[in-house]
């Protein structure tokens, strides 16, 4: 009960937080006149360094406890035969839901033609600096780890997530003759979990830095000129989350979707507030875990796998950009290049790592594929950030659907735990 007190609190804390962030980086935006105390102390000294700060510890936990979470969880379900079921299930869902995720982005982006009539030679364009992307053979490749450790290092979650469950599947078939290490990786992830309840305490004041640097840095004025990409990518979200999330939801399980959200707000918030698929995964766990009634069993592996390759929310955006740019460059969309989108989107939505903006960048890999400018990116670059803050609290959500959907058909749910408030 005093858990549940806390949890309530914290997470009203983190909203009341969120407000008086964006409050705060307003008044800073149009208050304050440019100069070095605005700039470089208050919003790229103190806004930055605490804001930044927090989010660092959030990603300082992630691949311990990922591991560790992964290794527990595949060695509790012990037995490859329900690993494989889970983990097929789950596949296909997050596949799935990513691929309608772009054809309703492209639907949308036909009907409002967020690109018509824009210049693009009053555009400003800036350099974008676009890493190269991996085609589709070495991305399935680079899901074996050569080395591990290397991989750990690099914070390559695939990888990882093949060598924990791998480790987990082991350790349970070993059973007694490797205790000591089962033990070692159980107490582990009690730590992690007490960690991760410990960092969450400072959320309040690292979500108010991160807004108000936000808010501080892009203003109104930024919005304007992109406001019908932004209202198009903002409709698919909301239809993606509201909408199909939780018709699958009840169809599929006979759950609540009103409770659903509700009880998954927090989480939202926090995916929102800080744009970092990742580092959501702690809390994501623990809200399913404590307020859903959904066991760790299975989270702890869809949880991680969803954070990693399930992003439905970027791949909305990068729906939504490919009309975008292909109309601000007057280029025609064909069918045959409109399937592609979907294809290339649903594959980037794999390759996309949960943290901010890695949206932006493999928004080059989809518009490639169907013959688009790359410097296309450029035109919605200043918009970014608030896009992302939204599209990666859908891309969580994506997750915690499945696994709930998952965790109720394979039994491992406790529905008075969800019932109750
Ligand atoms: N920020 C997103 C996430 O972490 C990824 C992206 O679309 O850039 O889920």
């Amino acid at each position: 009960m005093a858990e549940e007190k806390r949890t309530i609190g914290l997470s009203t804390k983190i909203f009341i937080s969120l407000l008086l962030g964006a409050a705060a980086g307003i008044a800073v935006n149009y208050g304050l006149p440019s100069g070095y105390f605005k700039d470089t102390i208050l919003v790229n000294g103190i806004l930055y360094v605490i804001g930044n700060g927090f989010i660092r510890l959030m990603q300082m936990l992630v691949i311990p406890l990922v591991m560790c979470s992964l290794i527990c969880g595949a060695m509790a379900i012990g037995d490859t035969k329900t690993l494989g079921k889970v983990g097929v299930k789950t596949l296909g869902f997050y596949l799935v839901t990513t691929a309608l995720a772009v054809g309703i982005a492209l639907t949308i982006g036909l009907l409002v033609h967020p690109g018509l009539g824009l210049n693009i030679d009053i555009v400003e364009t800036s350099e974008v600096a676009v890493s190269e992307s991996t085609g589709f053979a070495d991305t399935l490749l680079n899901i074996i780890p050569k080395n591990v450790f290397a991989s750990m290092a690099n914070g390559d979650m695939l990888p990882i997530i093949v060598f924990s469950v791998f480790v987990g599947i082991l350790l349970a078939k070993l059973g007694s003759r490797a205790k000591t290490v089962s033990n070692f990786f159980a107490q582990f992830n009690d730590i992690m979990m007490e960690m991760t309840m410990s960092v969450m305490e400072l959320a309040p004041i690292g979500v108010f830095c991160m807004i108000a640097k936000t808010f501080s840095t892009i203003g109104f004025d930024a919005f304007l000129p992109m406001i019908k990409y932004m209202l198009s990518v903002i409709a698919a979200l909301a239809i993606q989350c509201f909408i199909i999330y939780q018709v699958l939801l009840f169809l599929l399980t006979r759950l609540n979707p009103t409770k659903f959200i509700r009880k998954f707000f927090p989480v939202m918030q926090f995916a929102f507030s800080t744009s970092t698929s990742n580092a959501t995964i702690p809390l994501s766990i623990d809200t399913l875990d404590h307020k859903m009634g959904v066991s760790r069993k299975i989270s702890s592996f869809t949880i991680p796998l969803g954070a990693t390759i399930n992003m439905d929310g970027t791949a909305i955006m990068q729906g939504v950009a490919v009309v975008f740019v292909a109309e601000a460059y007057g280029y025609q969309l064909t069918p045959t290049m409109l399937l592609t989108v979907i294809a290339t989107a649903t594959l980037a939505s794999i390759g996309t790592a949960g943290v901010p903006s890695v949206g932006l960048v493999t928004l080059a890999m989809v518009l490639t594929s169907v013959g688009l400018p790359t410097e296309g990116i450029a035109l919605i670059m200043g918009i970014d950030r608030i896009l992302d803050m939204l599209r990666t609290a859908v891309n969580i959500t994506g997750d915690a659907v499945c696994t709930t959907i998952v965790a109720k058909q394979e039994g491992d749910f406790d529905i008075d735990v969800f019932n109750k408030d």
